[in-house]
């Protein structure tokens, strides 16, 4: 089975950033599964899978307009420490969720001063390129209920709020 609009991907990856650093992979773990055609994986890797089939083994390279796009100065910010209460004790290189205007973010901590907290919420991997690794291990149909909410789900068919 090729991989098109509405199936199910399983496949095994590794992920490289900037030359040979590899910064994510599936090794020694489940692979990754996702619904072709919706958007669940970053596009320039989806559109790269299209027409592969299990056992296909392919390295692809995603520049950052087709990976999590370009780095975003206008993502950083500032916020009042008050507004964060109740989030523990913040670090730089910590991780928050963010109530804004466009709805919940995770945004990265950058400084944390006396009044203020500097925020980045620039996705980690925004404006780097990326080079996957993958090997394709299973292509299925995808249940109704996967398409109809555009995710998969890991026993095949179960309904959820
Ligand atoms: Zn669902």
């Amino acid at each position: 089975m090729k991989i098109a609009d509405d199936k199910v991907v399983s496949f095994h990856y590794q992920l490289e950033v900037d030359g040979n650093q590899i910064e994510d992979s599936t090794q020694g773990e489940q692979p990754m599964m996702y619904l072709h055609g919706h958007r669940n994986i970053v596009p320039g890797l989806e559109s790269e899978l299209e027409g592969k089939s299990a056992g296909d083994e392919l390295s692809v390279q995603v520049p950052p307009e087709s990976g999590y796009g370009e780095y975003r100065d206008d993502l950083r910010g500032r916020i009042p420490l008050k507004r964060l209460k109740g989030s523990g004790t913040l670090k730089p290189g910590m991780t928050i969720r963010l109530e804004t205007q466009q709805g919940p973010r995770n945004v990265q901590i950058v400084k944390v001063g006396k009044f203020n907290v500097d925020v980045d919420a620039n996705h980690p991997l925004a404006g780097r390129p990326l080079q996957f690794h993958v090997k394709v291990v299973d292509v299925r149909d995808a249940h109704e209920s996967e398409i109809a909410h555009g995710h998969v789900h890991a026993d095949g068919n179960h309904e959820h709020g």
